[in-house]
């Protein structure tokens, strides 16, 4: 029961990694916030969640809207009193090049993946500074950390997440709100289905990773549980590749 006693949110906790860490957190003990925009996914979570006998709600939530970002803190504070962790996860993909690019495309993707990455701290940081700490958890990428052909929106918003997270570890460091980020190489979700439709297509992306395979939610959710914990509790700042050595060549 690594996360025993604390109370956390999962932003896109409806699929994919976000699904998978809020399954991992109530497993270990967390009440568990699902927040999404997809109400039957999420839904799901929270009944996978109960099932198991562990605790969730679900809040609702649309990242890039401060309106849902700060109702989503309250009804947290509401029914389980406190706030411990923010698990950043919501997020979409956008594949094209700047020049094919169109403006509300390239608003739509930074607005979800960095915009709401700064809503979703910026409403939970003073319920944690009440709370004497916390750790701040944000999914950045690879793309985050080196960049990629055919994918400008997406590496923009994932090195600004990763940097976003560098800066806010700074700012508040003193009041022991712990921020990271994690890096992950290709994960077999919802988000990369569309690009892998047949055994070739998925060796090709395999192949990018020295291991040869893409990541499951879970490899993701472990590094989570790790950061969520007191186990890390002097790590903050750091962007944790997860990614079977892809940025490591
Ligand atoms: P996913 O598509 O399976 O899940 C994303 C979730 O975010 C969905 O449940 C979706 O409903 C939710 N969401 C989208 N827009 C939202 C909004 N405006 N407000 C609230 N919720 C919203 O994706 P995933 O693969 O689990 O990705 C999770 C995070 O990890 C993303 O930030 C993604 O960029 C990042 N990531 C994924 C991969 C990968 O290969 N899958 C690799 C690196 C980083």
């Amino acid at each position: 029961m690594r996360l025993k006693d604390k109370v956390a949110i999962t932003t896109g906790a409806a699929s994919g990694i976000g699904k998978a860490t809020a399954i991992l957190f109530a497993e270990h003990g967390a009440k568990v916030v699902v927040a999404d925009i997809d109400e039957d996914g999420a839904n799901q979570t929270v009944a996978t969640i109960r099932d198991a006998g562990n605790e969730a709600i679900y809040v609702q939530t649309d990242v890039t809207i401060s309106d849902n970002t700060e109702r989503m803190v309250r009804e947290t504070l509401n029914t389980y009193g406190k706030l411990d962790i923010l698990l950043s996860s919501a997020g979409i993909a956008m594949r094209l090049p700047v020049a094919d690019l169109p403006e509300e495309d390239w608003h739509r993707c930074l607005n979800v993946n960095l915009t709401g990455v700064y809503l979703c701290a910026k409403a939970a940081i003073p319920a944690m500074q009440k709370n004497g700490g916390g750790s701040i958890i944000n999914l950045s990428s690879i793309y985050g950390l080196v960049g990629a052909d055919v994918r400008a929106a997406y590496v923009a918003s994932k090195g600004g997440v990763t940097n976003l997270t560098r800066g806010m570890s700074l700012d508040y460091a003193e009041d022991n709100i712990r921020v990271n980020c994690i890096c992950p190489g290709f994960v077999e979700t919802p988000l990369v289905a569309g690009v892998i439709k047949t055994p070739e297509e998925y060796k090709t992306l395999a192949d990018k990773h020295p291991m040869r395979r893409l990541a499951q939610p879970e490899d993701i959710a472990y590094g989570a549980l790790y950061l969520a914990s007191d186990e890390s509790a002097f790590v903050t700042g750091i962007a944790l590749p997860i990614d079977g050595g892809y940025t490591a060549g």
